[in-house]
Parts: C-alpha cells; sequence; structure tokens
C-alpha cells in the first residue's frame, strides 16, 4: 500500500485556538501529545524545541503541555529527537517517553525497538511516536541560502515557512514569498532523495497537511496504540474530524504525492547503484 498499513483514516484538527494560532495545519501533533501528557499515557515528550533562531530547532524534553506547544510549527531544518529519547530516560528518568518523528527518525526507532542490544533501557519506554509527513529536509546553511538568494529575504524576517502547491513559502511581516520546489531540489539533504517513506508509515499515527483542507490535517492511525489514543482525544473534544471522504482535495492527493516519492527514490537508488555509488537499501 502506498501509505503504509493503517487502520483509520480521517481529516482533523485540534480544537484549541491557542494550539490552532501556533501551529502549521491541524495542530495535531501538539493536541496528541498534550493530550497524552495530561491523560499520563506519557510522563514527557521530546519535541523539536525553540531556539533563540526560531528555524534552529533544537531537541526539548518536554513535561508540561506548555513546552509542547512552545515546540509546535514546522522548522524544516533537522532536530535530532531520536538522540533526546536517551536524554528523557537516563537523564529525566521518564519511563513513558512520546515524542514526534519524520520517516527517517522513526527508521531509527523502529530498529533500536527491534533489536535493542544496547538501549534495552530505552526502547520499551517508547510509548507514542507521532510522525509527520516529510518530503524533504534542508540543512539549516542550505535553507539560509535559498531563502537569501532565491527569495531575496532573510532568515531573520521569516515568521513561517510551508510547503504546499509545488512551491516552497517563506513568510514575513509584509509579504508570502514563494519559490517553485525544483528550485530547492539540490538543497536538501542528500538522503532525501533516496528517502521512500512519505506519509511516516512506521509510527503509530502519523499526519501531515496534504490531502485535508486549509487548516486541517489528513490523520492515519496505524497502530492500537496510535488509534486508540486518537480516538480518545477525539471522544475528550481535543481534536475535531471529518470524514475524509468528505473533504477536498483528499486521499487521492496524499496517494499520488506518496507514490511520486516511492518512484523518484526508486530511480535515483537504480541511478546510484549503476554509478557505483553506496546506497543503504
Ligand atoms: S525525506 Fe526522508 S530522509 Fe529526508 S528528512 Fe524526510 S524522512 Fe528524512
Amino acid at each position: 500500500m502506498v501509505l503504509g498499513t493503517y487502520k483509520d483514516t480521517i481529516c482533523a484538527r485540534a480544537t484549541d485556538k491557542a494550539i490552532q494560532k501556533v501551529s502549521q495545519d491541524g495542530g495535531i501533533v501538539t493536541a496528541l501529545l498534550s493530550y497524552a501528557l495530561d491523560e499520563k499515557i506519557i510522563e514527557g515528550a521530546v519535541v523539536a524545541g525553540p531556539t533563540e533562531d526560531m528555524f534552529k530547532p533544537k531537541p526539548l524534553v518536554a513535561l508540561t503541555a506548555d513546552e509542547i506547544i512552545s515546540a509546535a510549527g514546522t522548522k524544516y531544518t533537522f532536530s535530532p529527537n531520536v538522540w533526546a529519547l536517551k536524554v528523557a530516560v537516563r537523564q529525566y528518568g521518564l519511563e513513558k517517553v512520546g515524542t514526534v518523528a519524520i520517516p527517517c527518525q522513526l527508521m531509527g526507532i523502529r530498529k533500536m525497538q527491534s533489536y535493542p542490544f544496547a538501549t534495552r533501557f530505552l526502547a520499551d519506554k517508547i510509548k507514542l511516536v507521532v510522525g509527520i509527513f516529510c518530503m524533504e529536509n534542508f540543512p539549516y546553511a542550505s535553507l539560509e541560502t535559498f531563502i537569501n538568494e532565491k527569495m531575496h529575504s532573510s532568515m531573520d524576517m521569516t515568521m513561517k515557512m510551508d510547503i504546499g502547491k509545488g512551491k516552497f513559502w517563506a513568510y514575513n511581516d509584509e509579504e508570502e514569498l514563494s519559490i517553485p520546489l525544483k528550485e530547492t531540489h539540490g538543497y536538501e539533504q542528500a538522503g532525501c532523495n533516496i528517502c521512500k517513506d512519505y506519509t511516516a508509515e512506521l509510527s503509530d499515527v502519523s499526519t501531515g497537511s496534504v490531502g485535508a483542507p486549509s487548516g486541517w490535517s489528513v490523520i492515519l492511525s496505524r497502530t492500537e496504540t496510535g488509534d486508540s489514543i486518537f480516538k480518545k482525544a477525539v471522544e475528550a473534544g481535543v481534536i475535531e474530524t471529518k470524514p475524509i471522504d468528505s473533504v477536498k482535495p483528499g486521499l487521492g492527493l496524499l496517494e499520488k504525492i506518496a507514490n511520486g516519492k516511492k518512484t523518484n527514490a526508486t530511480d535515483e537508488i537504480k541511478k546510484r547503484v549503476e554509478m557505483g555509488l553506496p546506497v543503504p537499501f
């Protein structure tokens, strides 16, 4: 299946206006992790926390809903959250940890849980992993370069970044700037070109904006844990939903994009193999 295995899919957003205001799309990551924390399903969550530079995230072991909210919004550059899982368990002494992860981080987390030779103390303490859809990610310096040179703006001026409608968007106080995604190709992390997973197939529950109307997210609940926590959050009124068949552009677009990523990555892997370059698959 092009979207991986999942139990249910739905369109959803956080009901909390404060979360809606700071979140990228439907605020599902923030709402779900905050709900799990409030309900003591987890004792803390590793999130991409804020720093002085809002687009240079740093892993944060969040112990309160406010700390989780402080990490809301997509950064488009890497936050090594997997590294901080060890900090959450070893230094904070957490027995039940949640986190948010992009597909490549999920591969590491699930591998660690499957073969926990040196991480037995950690692997079984990860209780909830919320995955986010990911097409590509940029080193900070690359992001800075194309925002400066192609978008004629700066990181300091930028308030929000987004990817949608085939473009990379940077918003500042005065204007919305965009460039076609084909112009950002070449700036992404080298591994992104051979990454086949768009929808975080190994997560407990994954989410992203593609397929949903503006301000909403598509949800794929994948495991018993993810499905159960998501449904309880809906019952508690923390998240509101709409049937996926009732929204546009809908699941068809998500499938198309996920399939395109798999095809492009397969072609790139073949090309690299033919050139004698190493590939991790
Ligand atoms: S595209 Fe794949 S490799 Fe690149 S950041 Fe996203 S999940 Fe990781």
